[in-house]
């Protein structure tokens, strides 16, 4: 049975403009996917089951955050004097080595899934720590919520402190509870359907992890098809410690792809500020996706990711958070920041375009949850991930829909979100204790 929602519809089916429908309507079936999306309901076909009217307000693809550290999210707005590898040293490492503790991990991850929620994020792809149990606990509480997830079991065992290290054996085994746990298929009236939240597998960096694990990383990845994530690029002092820890690789990312870890399974690379010449050609061929994360690295003095350039090759791209090297957790200010930091590149080399509202919309919705199947779009087919934004408070007053657009990712917070869906489902605030 069909349910059909009606607000002012606003969404990127391509990047370069929003699709706007003032008063429009979206059939959605019992799968959670959409079947139409149109002005008008008699051409939906059939009668729904249910009509909902949400009046004057906005209905957008929900926000996907394609890089974020659950297991640093108490650490969010420290340490932003430091660069990336003291920062590790001495703020992220000693934090993570608390995950051992699941009571811990448990009150910190309820609070990290409650906020996602809270900002609007339905899909996100997570880091945890190397802890088997804390990490399962969290895919739980994801599944508890309704909400999508890659979470990946950080894998390190060279150059962090001994609490933070496994041996390849126990990295392997912890991995396979997690995929007999979280990867079976579900059948959905008889369609069979992605579980929402599945491991992803996650070397933390070249650095952390020796080539023994890499390759052991690679092959998990190859043998149950599972995505990978991690980090590339990002800091030039990094860089410098990948060419010494493998000199036989052409780049970073060659790096990653002698282990079968760089596209062989589908994989996103979180910042890739210096990518550039054959590592740029590597990830197109190898359909590796970026995530930018601006926040982040401006505030590690990393530098500027050149997106345009991206795009204009033809690479993946979607955006992170990546708390806590970001300070918020909010994608409509990560999106914000991408526009920004795009018009100080234009300013300072005027033959490179800066990010239109639209593009960075794109890059967030329909761009990102690409990593997640049919996501961040309305047309048909594509799952219903959505959130209803009342802006009412935000003097909307005489403004054009896309006016209205903007200015709530201008001056708008999680206040204006007053319904979330994630693949069909709507999704109540998750709870802060196991017992409420
Ligand atoms: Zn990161």
């Amino acid at each position: 049975m069909k349910k059909v929602y009606k607000a002012h519809i606003l969404f990127t089916k391509e990047r370069d403009r929003f699709e706007v429908l003032e008063n429009g309507y979206i059939a959605v079936d019992a799968d959670g996917c959409v079947v139409g999306v149109s002005a008008d309901l008699a051409s939906l076909g059939d009668e729904p089951s249910e009509v909902v009217d949400f009046g004057d307000r906005l209905l957008i693809p929900a926000m996907n955050d394609l890089h974020v550290h659950a297991s640093q999210y108490r650490n969010m707005g420290v340490a932003m004097d430091l660069e990336l590898l003291p920062w590790l040293q001495n703020y992220t490492f000693p934090e993570e080595m608390k995950y051992a503790d699941t009571a811990y991990a448990e009150r910190m991850y309820r609070r990290f899934v409650r906020d996602l929620w809270r900002v609007g994020t339905m899909r996100a792809c997570v880091f945890a720590t190397i802890h088997t149990e804390s990490t399962r606990l969290l895919m739980h509480l994801f599944q508890e919520a309704g909400m999508g997830a890659l979470v990946g079991k950080v894998d390190m065992n060279r150059n962090c402190p001994d609490e933070l290290k496994e041996t390849v054996e126990e990295m392997v085994g912890g991995y396979e509870e997690l995929i007999a746990e979280f990867s079976q298929p579900s059948t959905v009236n008889g369609r069979i359907s992605t579980p929402l939240v599945r491991p992803i597998i996650t070397p933390r960096f070249i650095p952390s992890c020796t080539p023994e694990m890499l390759r052991a990383c690679g092959e998990l990845a190859a043998k149950y098809g599972l995505p990978v994530q991690s980090h590339l690029s990002e800091n030039k002092d990094e860089i410098a410690w990948v060419q010494a820890l493998e000199p036989e690789s052409s780049c970073y990312g060659d790096a990653y792809n002698r282990y079968g870890l760089f596209g062989q399974s589908p994989t996103v690379m979180a910042h890739c500020i210096y990518t550039q010449g054959e590592e740029l050609e590597l990830m197109k061929r190898n359909d590796v996706m970026v995530v930018h994360c601006p926040t982040s690295n401006l505030n590690l003095s990393s530098g500027i990711a050149p997106i345009r350039h991206f795009l204009d090759e033809g690479l993946r791209v979607g955006l992170g958070s990546d708390i806590s090297g970001g300070h918020n957790l909010s994608i409509f200010r990560v999106l914000f920041d991408a526009i920004q930091v795009s018009k100080f590149l234009y300013q300072r080399n005027n033959t490179v375009a800066f990010l239109s509202l639209s593009e960075a919309f794109w890059l967030a919705t329909k761009s990102a949850g690409s990593f997640f199947g049919k996501v961040g779009s309305f047309e048909p087919g594509y799952e219903f991930d959505a959130l209803v934004i009342d802006d009412s408070e935000l003097n909307h007053e005489q403004y054009t829909l896309l006016e209205r657009m903007e200015r709530y990712i201008y001056l708008g917070d999680d206040r204006q979100i007053v319904h979330r869906f994630c693949r069909g489902k709507e999704i109540m605030e998750p709870a802060l204790s196991a017992q409420m």
